[in-house]
Protein backbone atom coordinates (compact mmCIF):
# COMPACT_ATOMS: atom_id res chain seq x y z
CA UNK A 1 0.00 0.00 0.00
CA UNK A 2 1.51 3.40 -0.90
CA UNK A 3 -0.26 6.75 -0.75
CA UNK A 4 0.96 9.26 -3.20
CA UNK A 5 1.35 12.92 -3.08
CA UNK A 6 -1.29 13.56 -4.65
CA UNK A 7 -3.75 11.04 -1.78
CA UNK A 8 -4.38 8.29 -3.85
CA UNK A 9 -3.53 4.91 -2.42
CA UNK A 10 -2.05 2.13 -4.75
CA UNK A 11 -1.74 -1.41 -4.48
CA UNK A 12 1.58 -3.20 -5.67
CA UNK A 13 -1.07 -6.15 -6.84
CA UNK A 14 -2.87 -3.93 -9.28
CA UNK A 15 0.49 -1.85 -10.40
CA UNK A 16 2.39 -5.30 -11.28
CA UNK A 17 -0.78 -5.72 -13.68
CA UNK A 18 0.59 -2.27 -15.08
CA UNK A 19 -2.94 -0.38 -14.74
CA UNK A 20 -3.38 2.94 -13.48
CA UNK A 21 -5.22 3.41 -10.13
CA UNK A 22 -5.83 4.69 -6.96
CA UNK A 23 -8.39 4.55 -3.53
CA UNK A 24 -8.77 7.99 -3.19
CA UNK A 25 -8.66 9.55 0.22
CA UNK A 26 -9.99 12.95 1.36
CA UNK A 27 -6.83 14.73 0.18
CA UNK A 28 -7.32 13.37 -3.41
CA UNK A 29 -8.25 15.96 -6.14
CA UNK A 30 -11.03 15.64 -7.86
CA UNK A 31 -10.55 13.92 -11.51
CA UNK A 32 -13.14 14.43 -13.97
CA UNK A 33 -11.87 11.95 -16.28
CA UNK A 34 -13.04 8.37 -15.15
CA UNK A 35 -16.55 7.62 -16.59
CA UNK A 36 -18.47 7.25 -13.04
CA UNK A 37 -22.04 4.98 -13.19
CA UNK A 38 -25.34 6.30 -10.94
CA UNK A 39 -24.59 4.16 -7.83
CA UNK A 40 -27.64 2.45 -6.70
CA UNK A 41 -26.58 -0.24 -4.01
CA UNK A 42 -27.71 -2.96 -7.20
CA UNK A 43 -25.65 -5.60 -9.20
CA UNK A 44 -25.76 -3.96 -12.66
CA UNK A 45 -22.31 -3.81 -14.25
CA UNK A 46 -22.09 -0.30 -16.83
CA UNK A 47 -19.58 -1.13 -19.74
CA UNK A 48 -17.46 1.61 -21.78
CA UNK A 49 -18.96 1.99 -25.32
CA UNK A 50 -16.48 3.44 -27.89
CA UNK A 51 -16.70 6.62 -27.73
CA UNK A 52 -16.09 6.62 -23.44
CA UNK A 53 -20.09 6.82 -22.85
CA UNK A 54 -21.50 3.90 -20.48
CA UNK A 55 -23.72 1.72 -21.89
CA UNK A 56 -25.89 2.24 -18.69
CA UNK A 57 -26.66 4.97 -16.52
CA UNK A 58 -27.46 2.76 -13.13
CA UNK A 59 -25.04 0.48 -11.84
CA UNK A 60 -22.76 -0.35 -8.89
CA UNK A 61 -20.27 -2.00 -11.29
CA UNK A 62 -18.14 -0.04 -14.42
CA UNK A 63 -15.82 -2.29 -16.68
CA UNK A 64 -13.65 -0.61 -19.07
CA UNK A 65 -11.25 -2.91 -21.63
CA UNK A 66 -10.01 0.64 -23.51
CA UNK A 67 -6.81 2.04 -23.00
CA UNK A 68 -6.81 5.83 -21.68
CA UNK A 69 -10.43 5.42 -20.69
CA UNK A 70 -10.72 4.88 -16.71
CA UNK A 71 -13.46 4.36 -14.63
CA UNK A 72 -14.24 4.89 -11.02
CA UNK A 73 -17.13 4.73 -8.40
CA UNK A 74 -17.37 6.59 -5.01
CA UNK A 75 -17.53 5.61 -2.08
CA UNK A 76 -18.05 7.00 2.42
CA UNK A 77 -18.03 3.71 4.42
CA UNK A 78 -19.00 0.97 1.52
CA UNK A 79 -16.35 -1.14 0.41
CA UNK A 80 -14.25 -0.12 -3.16
CA UNK A 81 -12.90 -3.09 -5.03
CA UNK A 82 -10.49 -2.64 -7.81
CA UNK A 83 -10.40 -5.26 -10.28
CA UNK A 84 -7.76 -6.10 -13.27
CA UNK A 85 -7.18 -8.92 -15.88
CA UNK A 86 -3.61 -9.69 -15.47
CA UNK A 87 -2.55 -8.85 -18.78
CA UNK A 88 -4.09 -5.52 -17.71
CA UNK A 89 -6.33 -5.21 -20.54
CA UNK A 90 -9.25 -4.65 -18.88
CA UNK A 91 -10.56 -3.18 -15.34
CA UNK A 92 -13.44 -2.58 -13.14
CA UNK A 93 -14.09 -1.02 -10.26
CA UNK A 94 -17.22 -2.05 -7.79
CA UNK A 95 -19.35 -0.55 -5.33
CA UNK A 96 -20.48 -2.77 -2.35
CA UNK A 97 -22.22 -2.08 0.60
CA UNK A 98 -24.16 -4.45 2.21
CA UNK A 99 -27.51 -4.25 0.12
CA UNK A 100 -24.86 -4.59 -3.41
CA UNK A 101 -23.05 -7.54 -1.52
CA UNK A 102 -26.54 -9.32 -0.74
CA UNK A 103 -26.96 -8.76 -4.72
CA UNK A 104 -24.15 -10.00 -5.55
CA UNK A 105 -22.52 -7.14 -7.31
CA UNK A 106 -18.99 -8.31 -6.38
CA UNK A 107 -19.79 -11.77 -8.53
CA UNK A 108 -21.41 -9.53 -11.15
CA UNK A 109 -18.08 -7.35 -11.45
CA UNK A 110 -15.91 -10.03 -11.49
CA UNK A 111 -17.61 -12.66 -14.16
CA UNK A 112 -18.12 -9.20 -16.34
CA UNK A 113 -14.19 -9.02 -16.00
CA UNK A 114 -13.05 -12.49 -16.35
CA UNK A 115 -15.33 -12.09 -20.09
CA UNK A 116 -12.67 -9.69 -21.12
CA UNK A 117 -10.31 -12.50 -20.59
CA UNK A 118 -8.58 -15.36 -22.27
CA UNK A 119 -9.65 -18.75 -21.11
CA UNK A 120 -7.67 -19.17 -17.34
CA UNK A 121 -6.31 -15.82 -17.44
CA UNK A 122 -6.17 -14.56 -13.86
CA UNK A 123 -7.82 -11.28 -12.31
CA UNK A 124 -6.09 -9.60 -9.71
CA UNK A 125 -7.97 -7.11 -6.97
CA UNK A 126 -7.72 -4.91 -4.19
CA UNK A 127 -10.08 -3.80 -1.73
CA UNK A 128 -9.87 -0.30 -0.76
CA UNK A 129 -10.67 2.30 2.33
CA UNK A 130 -14.32 1.41 4.04
CA UNK A 131 -15.90 1.02 7.14
CA UNK A 132 -14.54 -1.84 9.73
CA UNK A 133 -16.31 -3.88 12.20
CA UNK A 134 -15.17 -1.85 14.59
CA UNK A 135 -17.51 1.21 13.67
CA UNK A 136 -20.22 -1.11 12.08
CA UNK A 137 -22.97 -2.22 13.90
CA UNK A 138 -25.98 -3.58 11.96
CA UNK A 139 -29.39 -5.44 13.19
CA UNK A 140 -31.66 -8.16 11.42
CA UNK A 141 -32.89 -6.02 8.70
CA UNK A 142 -28.72 -5.71 7.09
CA UNK A 143 -28.29 -9.45 8.61
CA UNK A 144 -30.69 -11.60 7.19
CA UNK A 145 -30.35 -11.00 3.38
CA UNK A 146 -26.52 -11.43 3.97
CA UNK A 147 -27.09 -15.07 5.83
CA UNK A 148 -29.18 -15.62 2.97
CA UNK A 149 -26.47 -14.86 0.45
CA UNK A 150 -23.32 -15.88 2.34
CA UNK A 151 -24.93 -18.69 5.55
CA UNK A 152 -22.48 -19.32 7.91
CA UNK A 153 -19.74 -16.77 6.09
CA UNK A 154 -21.13 -14.03 8.32
CA UNK A 155 -21.02 -15.54 11.29
CA UNK A 156 -17.00 -15.60 10.68
CA UNK A 157 -17.66 -11.82 9.79
CA UNK A 158 -19.23 -11.04 12.45
CA UNK A 159 -19.45 -10.58 16.08
CA UNK A 160 -22.63 -10.02 18.48
CA UNK A 161 -22.86 -6.55 20.48
CA UNK A 162 -26.00 -5.49 21.99
CA UNK A 163 -29.28 -7.12 21.56
CA UNK A 164 -30.39 -8.04 18.13
CA UNK A 165 -26.85 -6.00 16.60
CA UNK A 166 -23.74 -7.04 15.56
CA UNK A 167 -20.76 -5.48 14.11
CA UNK A 168 -20.26 -6.55 10.83
CA UNK A 169 -16.92 -6.69 9.03
CA UNK A 170 -18.39 -5.60 5.09
CA UNK A 171 -14.53 -6.12 4.32
CA UNK A 172 -14.50 -9.62 5.13
CA UNK A 173 -17.56 -10.70 3.09
CA UNK A 174 -16.00 -8.86 0.18
CA UNK A 175 -13.24 -11.09 0.39
CA UNK A 176 -15.01 -14.37 0.65
CA UNK A 177 -16.91 -13.17 -2.50
CA UNK A 178 -13.96 -12.24 -4.33
CA UNK A 179 -12.80 -15.90 -3.09
CA UNK A 180 -15.61 -17.38 -4.39
CA UNK A 181 -15.84 -15.51 -8.28
CA UNK A 182 -11.78 -17.11 -8.63
CA UNK A 183 -9.81 -14.66 -7.12
CA UNK A 184 -6.80 -16.79 -6.08
CA UNK A 185 -5.47 -15.90 -2.51
CA UNK A 186 -2.50 -14.81 -3.80
CA UNK A 187 -4.20 -12.23 -6.24
CA UNK A 188 -6.67 -10.90 -3.70
CA UNK A 189 -4.91 -7.31 -1.73
CA UNK A 190 -6.97 -6.12 1.08
CA UNK A 191 -5.85 -3.07 2.50
CA UNK A 192 -5.32 -2.79 6.43
CA UNK A 193 -6.17 -0.31 8.75
CA UNK A 194 -8.23 2.28 6.63
CA UNK A 195 -11.56 2.32 8.79
CA UNK A 196 -13.56 4.66 6.91
CA UNK A 197 -15.42 5.92 10.10
CA UNK A 198 -12.57 5.64 12.21
CA UNK A 199 -9.85 7.72 9.81
CA UNK A 200 -11.02 11.36 10.10
CA UNK A 201 -8.22 12.66 8.71
CA UNK A 202 -8.00 10.41 5.88
CA UNK A 203 -11.26 9.49 4.94
CA UNK A 204 -15.07 10.22 4.21
CA UNK A 205 -17.42 8.58 6.59
CA UNK A 206 -21.38 8.86 5.74
CA UNK A 207 -22.28 6.86 9.35
CA UNK A 208 -19.68 9.54 11.24
CA UNK A 209 -20.95 12.34 9.28
CA UNK A 210 -24.29 12.12 8.23
CA UNK A 211 -25.44 14.50 4.95
CA UNK A 212 -22.16 16.46 5.11
CA UNK A 213 -20.34 13.59 4.63
CA UNK A 214 -17.79 14.11 1.19
CA UNK A 215 -17.56 10.76 -1.26
CA UNK A 216 -13.63 9.15 -1.93
CA UNK A 217 -13.07 8.77 -5.05
CA UNK A 218 -11.51 5.06 -6.56
CA UNK A 219 -10.47 4.70 -10.49
CA UNK A 220 -8.74 2.45 -12.32
CA UNK A 221 -7.59 2.54 -15.96
CA UNK A 222 -6.63 -0.23 -18.54
CA UNK A 223 -3.15 -0.29 -18.75
CA UNK A 224 -1.49 1.41 -21.79
CA UNK A 225 -3.27 4.13 -21.29
CA UNK A 226 -2.00 8.04 -21.45
CA UNK A 227 -1.00 9.41 -18.59
CA UNK A 228 -4.50 11.83 -17.07
CA UNK A 229 -4.53 14.88 -19.04
CA UNK A 230 -4.15 17.22 -16.04
CA UNK A 231 -0.80 15.51 -15.58
CA UNK A 232 -0.17 16.11 -19.14
CA UNK A 233 -0.93 19.76 -18.66
CA UNK A 234 1.19 20.06 -15.30
CA UNK A 235 4.08 18.77 -17.56
CA UNK A 236 3.44 20.93 -20.59
CA UNK A 237 3.38 24.62 -18.15
CA UNK A 238 6.65 23.48 -16.76
ZN1 LIG B 1 -13.55 2.04 12.85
Amino acid sequence: MRESASGFISHPLLSAAGVAHGFGTRRAAETDGPARPRQVHGAAVARLGPGGELDREQADAVLSDRPGFGVAIVTADCVPILAALGSGRAVVAIHAGWRGLAAGVVGAGIAALRAQGQSGERVVAAVGPRIGRCCYEVDAPVMDPLRSRFGSGVDAASEASRAGHWWLDLGQLVATDLGRSGVAADDLGVLDGVCTACGKERFESFRRDGAEAGRLLHYIQPAGSPPPARAQGIAGGA
